[in-house]
């Protein structure tokens, strides 16, 4: 269960590690001395030259940085790890920082010469510099640019920081059992998730009175994260609050109306599942605090390390041979670190491996129903990592967060697909569905209202109007109400659920929420159009996943035939989810 990383590397002494890492740098500066200020001037074999470099440089160093950072992931604990994990990080920032020229001269020398975008010699490349094109008209001058990084230090990256210090510094007074607790934010939120109905009452109860009371502090820095961004628009001439979003997400405006439009067309469905859950919780009408928690009766099924590993894999290779191999492979060579241990890092995560054309999966597995999710998920990423390291460079690896979920979401449904069919109890079906609805109604629903909630902000600072809490706290409240109506009892406190989201206080972070909800129902459709058209899509879906970035969202839902800027694409999603709500109403 423990993964082995000394493939990342040809040795593992630290010492010889350490000075892998400055090579890595010294081989960013040489990069800096060839290319420094003669980018403008390059012929298209140069420019050639230079792109291709800066791939091999990428694939040069991906294996011992992976070794660094996962060996600091596996166990935090370890000295050794922890220097190597600094050393890796230094050596990042400075090769980061010594390379960035190359973005900014590549734009400039795209704009004085468009046509080098659609010139053969870069046809591997298009989409690449399409995207640096497009970033081009907001770029300030490099005066501006750098008194830019000045003011954000002190101006909006202190309100963020001034947020996230608040929250975790708060400690909430709570009785447990009889038993008065003091607990902080991270502590406290756990108990959202409990059995105990009075307990999650209580908890949400607790935290967001509580938080409510610093309203002045939340609203503040919301107001001036907001309001700088208005401004950072007009100075470097984005026509909508949304435009450096939908660039830095490689999609366009069209595609994200016909996505929320879907949404707020489709909130029947998830209100009707909601009312489902009820049932199943055996209440009238669900409160907020009952939306993710656990079902009464879910069962305590158990999944050894061996079962996890069968299932898995048979759930992808009956899909794909050539996937299904691929998911062996990483159990057999051991990039699968599944065992629970202190030092550990929490959560999960898929580290791709470029040069090695593979990747790395950390996870704590305990035996539960969602570790083996959380295992196909991974893998997902896995799969996808596999797929596009065999096809494109490494400048076409930037999967943006629109498609990053893809494929381990669509492992998720092929696991649902055979976990539903072995399911021998209503109880184990039960379970199954509201796990993967719960999900989908998070990160399709709940997740939209708080892109109309970002959206009204923006549109309240330009009518002139002050955002204090309480008018925040109108606007949050009318943006759940789109997506929910009546459908679930709000305690009053949850009017302040928006103080403790930190990607609104962070710069840069504008409009971050959209792409979940473009991820959630590509997949779904995608699912849909799976199960209608059968082995046919597996050739479809692997060229989709292994195209990258080298094409927009756009591009590749065209060649598969599918135009993401209508509601029609869209509501193949929407179908995929209500056949889910049909079954759990089935086994009710
Ligand atoms: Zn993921």
């Amino acid at each position: 269960m423990r993964w082995d990383l000394s493939q990342l590397v040809e040795g593992t002494d630290p010492v010889l590690v350490q000075k892998r890492l400055r090579v890595m740098v010294a081989e960013a500066e040489e990069i800096r001395d060839r290319y420094h200020g003669k980018i403008k001037g390059l012929d298209q074999n140069g420019l050639l030259r230079l792109l291709e470099d800066r791939d091999l440089y990428v694939l040069r160093f991906d294996g011992i940085a992976n070794y660094c950072s996962l060996m600091y992931s596996a166990d935090s604990t370890n000295d050794v790890a922890k220097q190597l994990n600094d050393a890796f990080r230094s050596a990042t920032m400075k090769a980061g920082q010594i390379l960035t020229f190359i973005d900014i001269e590549l734009g400039e020398l795209l704009a004085q010469n468009i046509s080098l975008v659609t010139n053969s010699t870069f046809a591997e490349y298009r989409h690449c510099l399409e995207r640096i094109l497009r970033r081009v008209p907001h770029m300030l001058s490099e005066a501006e640019e750098s008194l830019t990084i000045m003011k954000d230090r002190n101006g909006i990256d202190a309100w963020q920081m001034l947020q996230s210090d608040w929250l975790s510094t708060r400690t909430f007074d709570i009785e447990i059992e009889g038993e008065k607790k003091t607990l902080p934010y991270g502590k406290i939120i756990g108990l959202y998730e409990s059995q105990d109905r009075g307990l999650r009452r209580l908890s949400n109860q607790t935290v967001y009175q509580n938080l409510g009371e610093d309203e002045i502090i939340w609203a503040s820095a919301l107001r001036a994260v907001c309001t700088d961004h208005l401004q950072m628009c007009e100075l470097r001439k984005y026509p909508t609050p949304m435009a450096q979003s939908l660039i830095s997400n490689d999609v366009d405006q069209q595609t994200v109306d016909a996505i929320m439009n879907t949404i707020k067309n489709s909130v029947g469905l998830y209100q009707r599942y909601i009312a489902l859950k009820a049932r199943l919780m055996r209440l009238d009408k669900l409160a907020n605090y009952d939306l993710t928690a656990p079902l009464p009766a879910t069962s305590d099924k158990n999944y050894s390390w061996k079962e996890a590993r069968e299932e898995v894999t048979s759930v992808y290779m009956e899909f794909d041979g050539e996937i299904g191999g691929w998911v062996d492979e990483m159990f057999e060579k051991h990039h699968i670190d599944g065992e629970v241990r202190i030092g550990k890092e929490s959560g999960a995560f898929c580290a791709r491996w470029l040069s090695g054309k593979s990747a790395y999966i950390l996870q704590s597995y305990n035996g539960k129903m969602n570790n083996v999710y959380t295992l196909a998920h991974e893998l997902g990423h896995a799969v996808h990592d596999y797929l596009v390291s065999r096809l494109q460079k490494p400048s076409n690896c930037q999967i943006g967060s629109c498609l990053a979920e893809t494929a381990s979401t669509f492992g998720e449904l092929l696991l649902t697909e055979r976990l539903l069919s072995k399911a021998k109890t209503k109880e184990e079906k039960q379970a199954i569905l509201v796990h993967v609805l719960d999900e989908f109604g998070m990160t399709a629903f709940q997740v939209s209202a708080r892109v109309f909630f970002e959206k009204s902000m923006y549109d309240a600072v330009e009518q002139g109007k002050f955002l204090g809490g309480e008018n925040i706290a109108e606007l949050w409240m009318s943006a759940r109400d789109k997506i929910y109506g009546n459908s679930v009892d709000w305690l009053d406190v949850m009017k302040w659920e928006w103080t403790m989201k930190p990607h609104y206080y962070m710069a840069n972070y504008r409009f971050y929420n959209y792409p979940y909800v473009f991820g959630q129902l590509l997949v779904f459709a995608l699912y849909q159009v799976y199960r209608k058209e059968g082995r046919n899509f597996v050739p479809k879906l692997k060229m989709f996943l292994a195209s990258g970035s080298s094409r927009s969202p756009r591009e590749l839902a065209a060649e598969m035939g599918f135009d993401i800027n209508t509601e029609e694409f869209w509501k193949k999603g929407i179908a995929q989810a209500k056949e889910f709500v049909d079954t759990l109403e089935s086994v009710l």
